[in-house]
């Protein structure tokens, strides 16, 4: 299988609350192409003539070192999307630097009436996320050229154009000898599962992750029996929950349960919004130690605290 290492630079609306569609207009797709070896055997480089935005937002041309003049020689998206699809092949995984490329390219794709790349999750490798995996604590997410200059990577050509980036992200995958470090794959969201069939249940090393159905609200998603359930994933068997589903922070939400066999499980909801404001879920559930689980339960009583507050302040 080879690697397809991708980067996108984009442009934006100049002004403050745009009426267009497109928040983020792709001006530039740069990839290159490591075989199973990690070898590059490819590289793709267009520019796209913008049909948006018709001037290059302050961040954009600062970042990124564009003339809207070069834009103007570019070739209109659809074309130059399926040229790089073509040139993509058969059997390959999509890799990133951070989570945010292959969404944007499919919000454009969708733009312009093409289908978008999966109808459904589908994986891929962010290279950030493996370069803290590999190197750090598996939390930070670094700038790019943080992670080049940390493996001693030569640097022969300017960061922050599409091609540049793209191949200084494929140097970095290419230092990752690790191969477990391989398997931690990610999984991109621009379309979530529609129904039960399609929804995704994963198994990775020391965590297991779960994308929900869509659902219209928040409320029927937490009626749902497999969403809000806490099973090993270790023994397969549905656990008791010591602490039920809580929120410290109105965004993600806890819990926690024990297996007498694997001990302590986490369980941490993050509730998804899809363009069309209905909601999925995606849930990992992790084995923890049980002073982990102490803080859970300190997390639950800050959380009760907050909202006693707030109700004794609505009572006045
Ligand atoms: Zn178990």
């Amino acid at each position: 299988m080879n690697f397809v290492i991708l980067d996108l630079e984009w442009n934006q609306s100049s002004e403050e609350n745009s009426p267009k569609k497109l928040n983020f207009e792709i001006i530039e797709i740069g990839a290159i192409k490591l075989n199973a070896g990690k070898v590059m055997i490819s590289e793709f480089s267009q520019l796209i003539r913008p049909q948006i935005y018709m001037e290059l937002h302050k961040f954009t041309s600062r970042l990124i070192h564009l003339q809207m003049q070069e834009l103007e020689r570019g070739r209109p998206f659809p074309e130059v999307v399926k040229e790089f699809l073509e040139w993509c092949g058969e059997d390959f995984i999509f890799c990133t630097w951070g989570p945010l490329d292959l969404t944007e390219l499919q919000s454009n794709m969708v733009y312009y009436h093409m289908p978008p790349l999966a109808y459904g999750p589908f994986k891929f490798l962010d290279v950030q996320k493996l370069f803290s995996l590999a190197f750090e604590d598996g939390k930070s997410r670094r700038a790019l050229e943080y992670a080049v200059d940390f493996l001693g990577i030569e640097k022969d050509i300017p960061f922050h154009r599409a091609f540049s980036d793209a191949y200084y992200t494929g140097k970095v995958l290419s230092k990752i000898t690790d191969e477990s470090i391989l398997e931690k794959y990610s999984y991109d969201l621009f379309t979530p599962p529609q129904n039960r069939e399609e929804e995704i249940h994963a198994l990775f090393d020391n965590y297991a992750k779960y994308i929900s159905r869509v659902f219209p609200n928040k409320m029927d998603a937490f009626r749902d029996k497999e969403v809000i359930s806490s099973k090993c994933y270790l023994c397969h068997r549905n656990l008791k929950k010591e602490i039920k589903w809580f929120s410290p922070n109105g965004r993600n939400y806890y819990c926690l349960a024990h297996c007498d066999k694997h001990g302590f499980l986490k369980g941490k909801i993050r509730i998804k919004k899809t363009e069309d404001d209905q909601v999925f879920v995606v849930k990992t559930t992790k084995i923890i130690s049980s002073a982990e689980a102490d803080k859970i339960e300190a997390q639950q009583e800050h959380a009760k605290e907050i909202r006693k507050n707030k109700r004794k302040k609505n009572n006045y």
